[in-house]
């Protein structure tokens, strides 16, 4: 079972022992510089990128606003290709609804393909507590899930690990859940590679259920379609008798001709590669091939609450790609756990709070886990404006204090960490509506600023215990104008 992110104290606090951690920095910088320099490139081969990635933002933004009636268009399709829809409303929903499935079949193990929406519901805690072992098939996911560790990266979950220690973990724990590693395992690619599949092989074999997210769904045709480069994902959604989708209700897209614009984009934007490697697509059932049974769990999950927000609805345009964190200096130095989620870096700082509320600490202090640089949207191949969300969420904190969800509806209680900050706005509007007063504070602030401290007292000393403080200069701007231009103090 793999640790899960219930509990993980605010960001900067997370952030503060990550950056402390010399091999994770040296991991992370390794990996998000090489592909950061690989997408560059991809991406630059094509003279259509701009042409494509307003595309996919239109696209994005067309089926969000008509979202309900795409929803009922993918039923209609799903059920008559053969395939049983399912509406959850939260992680709880879903996840029993994927247990009752599971058990309805008489399975106690479940092969899984990579998918963001089960890890966000948490499902494989789920099946456990019902005793049904679900088994992660891709590579990262795998070193994941025998580490009992947590993902980092949307991609690439176990960024963070380098190749000696994904040779231990599989060395020491490989054997408790199938197959044991070589006992002459390296730390070479290939050596690690040939071990998880011999490892996986017959968990595919042997497995009668397949779980899955998906990247798309059509909903033109009911057709669902998953992107991955290992070929795990064709195993599990082929072999199995029952397939077992989970699928956040933002995922689709209305037809064939609007999946092709992301099949542009999404291999360039995340493992920089012209065109996917494994892009497998079905349609309900099909006689003498794949599963007998296929289901669908639509996944809301605090999304239609998004979607409710016109500022913070763009989140919901996201294909996953990761570019977002490849680029984002706060990403690389942080890493991907101290969000507190299974979605790190800027995009996690956007959806999360939005997902969760911002009624924890972690949430409400993932707006600010950001420098505002921008790299994030110039990267995004849906035109997310990541910054503008950021500054629009970090207002919801400021000014609502953390919401609270209560049932079905979002409180909002008052926010005692901003106080001290509410306080000197109201002091800062007073100050400049008295010219006379905020004159003579200036004057003042010169004559003793001898006598000023080095840090700020109370909450700013977190503040200035990085910084240093500006120095107060030993003439106001407005007496040094006088003097040296002449003009009169109202005047300019
Ligand atoms: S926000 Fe944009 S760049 Fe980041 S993962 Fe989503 S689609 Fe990719």
């Amino acid at each position: 079972m793999s640790a899960t992110f219930v509990g993980m104290p605010a960001f900067p606090e997370a952030a503060r022992e990550a950056v402390r951690n010399p091999t994770l920095r040296g991991n992370l910088r390794h990996a998000t510089h090489t592909i950061r320099a690989k997408r560059a490139r991809a991406v630059g081969e094509l003279s259509d990128w701009a042409g494509l990635r307003e595309a996919g933002r239109r696209i994005k933004d067309h089926t969000l606003r008509h979202l309900d009636r795409y929803l009922e268009q993918l039923e209609e399709s799903v059920t008559a290709a053969g395939g049983t829809v399912h509406w959850a409303a939260d992680a709880e929903e879903a996840n029993r609804i994927v247990t009752e499935l599971v058990r309805a079949t008489g399975e106690s193990e479940v092969v899984k393909v990579k998918s963001m929406a089960t890890q966000e519901i948490e499902l494989n805690e789920a099946l456990a507590a019902a005793g049904i072992r679900a088994y992660e098939t891709d590579l990262a996911e795998l070193i994941v899930q025998l580490g009992k560790d947590r993902p980092s990266h949307i991609l690439v979950p176990a960024i963070h690990r380098n190749r000696g220690e994904i040779r231990d973990i599989f060395a020491r724990e490989m054997r408790e859940w199938g197959r044991p590693a070589p006992e002459d395992l390296t730390d070479t690619p290939a050596d690690l590679a040939e071990a998880a599949r011999l490892h996986l092989r017959e968990k595919f074999l042997r497995a009668k259920v397949g779980i899955s997210g998906a990247n798309f769904m059509v909903a033109e045709t009911g057709t669902l379609v998953v992107v991955e480069s290992e070929g795990n994902g064709r195993m599990c959604l082929t072999l199995p008798e029952t397939l077992i989708s989970v699928v956040g209700i933002e995922k689709i897209v209305p037809t064939w001709r609007d999946l092709e614009v992301f099949l542009q984009t999404l291999p360039r934007s995340s493992t920089a590669e012209r065109m996917n490697p494994y892009t497998s697509m079905w349609t309900g059932t099909t006689d003498e091939d794949g599963p007998r049974a296929f289901h669908l769990v639509l996944l809301d999950n605090g999304r239609t609450d998004t979607l409710a927000d016109t500022v913070g609805r763009q989140a919901l345009r996201c294909i996953r790609c990761s570019a977002c964190l490849n680029v984002c200096p706060v990403y690389e130095r942080a890493g991907g756990h101290a969000y507190g989620s299974v979605y790190p870096g800027p995009i996690g700082a956007i959806l999360s709070p939005q997902l969760r509320g911002t009624g924890s600490e972690i949430d409400a202090s993932l707006p600010y886990a950001s420098s505002l640089c921008g790299a994030c949207y110039e990267v995004c191949p849906v035109a997310i404006d990541i910054p503008e969300v950021l500054v629009h969420l970090r207002e919801r904190v400021v000014e609502g204090g953390p919401a609270v969800r209560r049932g079905n509806k979002v409180l909002l209680k008052p926010a005692k960490g901003h106080a001290a900050e509410r306080a000197a706005m109201r002091a800062a509007r007073w100050a400049f509506a008295h010219p006379g007063a905020l004159r003579a504070g200036q004057r003042l602030a010169s004559r003793t600023r001898r006598l000023h401290p080095r840090t700020l007292p109370g909450p700013g000393r977190a503040w200035s215990g990085a910084r240093d403080l500006p120095a107060v200069p030993p003439e106001p701007f407005r007496d040094w104008w006088q003097r040296t231009r002449g003009g009169k103090d109202g005047d300019r």
